[in-house]
Parts: structure tokens; sequence; C-alpha cells
């Protein structure tokens, strides 16, 4: 049912939505996690194959820029057609071995939003349990990742917690001393968050700001335009389903309808299990 409707929904909106972008251009930020070959039920892992094929779409039919140049033309309020940010969550290391050879063939900058625990190797991502020895980038390889200038680093917390079930004191610690960790590791200022599984609220956008970022992006989907929250910018998945027609209609905003009402779905189900989900069982 889903993936008839993932099919045939899109299809019949591509028109509307991409004349409705048209009217309204916005900066799209298109949300990755893993680039590797061989996991294909895994819904957060694109193939190598499939990923070179995205950022030659995004190559040549659009404007790519990084996520501080799209910060700064949010701010400006100037019209953003076309324009697309790239991210990766969680900091993995195929982003280095893998991601990055492609990022540089085609030019296009990306964000790469690392959990400092994952990076000093004392855990990591619940999703891959005991296959997660080498999983994640340690500290030398975020430095590796950096020798690229289309590399930026951004903050994913320290420990990946859901954010809202903490107690003031360690929502802040989270938000704010991976911030810390990270410059210490990296020399250079972490200007960006992301909310774990887009677990946030209005008290975690407040903190994310006092800490001294100077945005966030969220999983919520959509086109992000001046009036879009600083702190809840918007993002579109991107997964290894998407070939280039699938992409095309995904960056015309073909799929947000459908987006929209799966992530309200999700809020809810985030406010009705806050208390008694296990970590890990929601993505991203
Ligand atoms: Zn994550």
């Amino acid at each position: 049912m889903r993936g008839t409707l993932r099919r045939v929904v899109p299809r019949l909106l591509l028109p509307a939505t991409a004349v409705y972008q048209r009217w309204r251009p916005g900066i799209r930020i298109l949300m990755y996690h893993r680039v590797v070959r061989g996991l294909p039920q895994d819904q957060l892992t694109v193939s190598p194959e499939r990923f070179e094929e995205q950022m030659a779409v995004l190559a040549r039919t659009r404007r790519v820029m990084s996520l501080a140049d799209a910060a700064l033309a949010l701010g400006s309020g100037e019209r953003q057609a076309g324009a697309v940010v790239v991210t990766f969550d969680d900091g993995y290391r195929d982003n280095l071995t893998v991601a990055l050879p492609i990022l540089e063939k085609y030019r296009i900058p990306a964000t790469i939003f690392v959990t400092t625990d994952f990076c000093d190797q004392v855990s990591s991502h619940p999703r891959y349990g005991e296959r997660a020895a080498g999983l994640h980038l340690n500290w030398d390889e975020v430095r590796e990742l950096l020798r690229s200038p289309l590399i930026s680093i951004g903050s994913h917390t320290v420990s990946h917690p859901y954010l809202q079930r903490l107690d003031p004191e360690a929502a802040r610690r989270e938000i704010g001393e991976s911030r810390r960790r990270i410059e210490a590791r990296i020399g250079r200022p972490v200007e960006f968050f992301c909310y774990p599984s887009g677990d946030f609220g209005e008290r975690e956008m407040r903190y994310v700001q006092e800490a001294g970022y100077r945005a966030a992006v969220s999983v919520a989907p959509g086109l992000n335009r001046r009036a879009t929250p600083r702190y809840a910018l918007r993002r579109t998945e991107v997964t290894d389903r998407d070939g280039a027609r699938e992409l095309r209609a995904k960056l015309h905003g073909a799929f947000d309808p459908l987006h929209a009402l799966l992530h309200a779905r999700r809020r809810r189900e985030f406010d009705a299990r806050r208390l008694g989900v296990p970590n890990g069982e929601i993505a991203s």
C-alpha cells in the first residue's frame, strides 16, 4: 500500500508542486546517513552507485550550497530558487571512505553531524548493535574529512539521546558540551546542531540558541524560507530507492505532502510513547 502511494501520489502531485515551488522557492536540505554497499534492508543506507547517481543529478540541475551559506541566504531573505544543501547524520566512517570521494568528484559541499561518544568510540548508534566496531568516524578521521574544503562538522549531541526525555541540565549538557568537545578536537567553530531522532520542542530550540549555535536542523520535511524558524530547519530524507527520476520529483516537492503526513504520525508516536520507547527504535 505504502509502496503504491509512494509511486503514484508524487507523480500526480509533481506538476502542481513544481509550479508552487517556482512561485515560492526555498532551500531544500537533504538528509543522508550512510553510503555503503550491502545493507539494502536498511532505509538509512544509500549504495555508492545510487549516491553517485544522486550527486550527479544535484551537480547538473541544482545550486548546491554549504549549510553556512544557506543560513546566510535565509537571513538575507533573497529568493533561493533551486538551492540544495547536503547533510549527513551520526558520523559514519563510510562518510569519509565512500561518500567524500564522490562529493569531491562533483564538488558538492556537505555538513556531517557527529555524536561525540561515537567519535570517542565508547558507544555507537543503537540501530547497528553489535556490528558497530569501526562503524563511526574517530577524531582522526573527522579531522581527515576536514582536509576537504567541502566538509563542515556539526553537532549531533554527546550520546544521541531523545532530548525531550532529559531533565533540563542533562539536555543542556548534551547540546552545549558536544559543541565544546567537537571544537576542542577540530580546532574550529561548530555552528550547526542536529536533533537526534528529530526529537525536540521549544525548550530544546532555546537551549541550542543559548549554546551559541547559528541554526539547527530537524527531520520535518519541506523547504526552508526566510520565515522558517532558524532552530527548526526542515530536511528531506533521500533513500536508496531514489533514482534520478524520484530524486528530481523530491527536489520539486512532490513528496512533501506525503512526508508531512508521515512526519505528523511520527510526532504523535513520539508524544504518545515518550516515556517508554527503547532508544534506537525510531530512525535518524
Ligand atoms: Zn542520529
